[in-house]
């Protein structure tokens, strides 16, 4: 098991393009099981590979664990509606933000044997896959959320 560090906002990597996956190597294999090691490490629902410092298109998903869902060159082909919900980010520590999200959304990737598949989820797997796609284009949810206040955040800690 490995961890690996967690790029932080403010690090201009986050805003650069990730590159495609061409082939599936041992390296690429190695970065899922590490980037799922450092995912589950911070309590995580999903992480991009730029967030651990590599500009690849992969994507892990796993709102619910034991449900990992890996996804290399991820395209969102289908949209469905709209939920209003809060977001965070492992690379934006302690803050919130309301966002806008479609509340069904169907990707297109490949997983880690090299096969295409198309998954469709909704409510919190729908904005993870969107959120964590936007990381692959320089996109944080910052740029769009409405930003929870320091009271805010503490009766959103409150409540739980
Ligand atoms: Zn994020």
């Amino acid at each position: 098991m490995a961890l690996l560090k967690i790029v932080k906002v403010g690090d201009e990597l986050l805003r650069k393009k990730s590159r495609p996956v061409e082939k599936i190597t041992p390296r690429i294999i190695q970065l899922l099981d590490d980037m799922k090691d450092t995912m589950r490490a911070h309590d995580g629902v999903g992480l991009a590979a730029v967030q651990v410092g590599v500009l690849r298109r992969i994507v892990l998903v796993e709102t619910e664990r034991g449900e990992l869902i890996e996804m290399i060159n991820p395209e969102i082909i289908a949209t469905e509606g709209e939920q209003i919900d809060i977001e965070g980010c492992l690379s934006v520590p302690d803050k919130c933000g309301i966002t806008k999200r479609p509340m069904k959304v169907t990707v297109r990737a490949m997983n880690r044997k090299g096969e295409i598949y198309e998954i469709t989820g909704s409510e919190l797997k729908a904005r993870a896959f969107c959120h964590e796609i936007d990381h692959l284009d320089g996109i944080l949810y910052i740029d769009h959320a409405k930003m929870l206040t320091q009271e805010e955040l503490a009766e959103l800690y409150e409540e739980e």
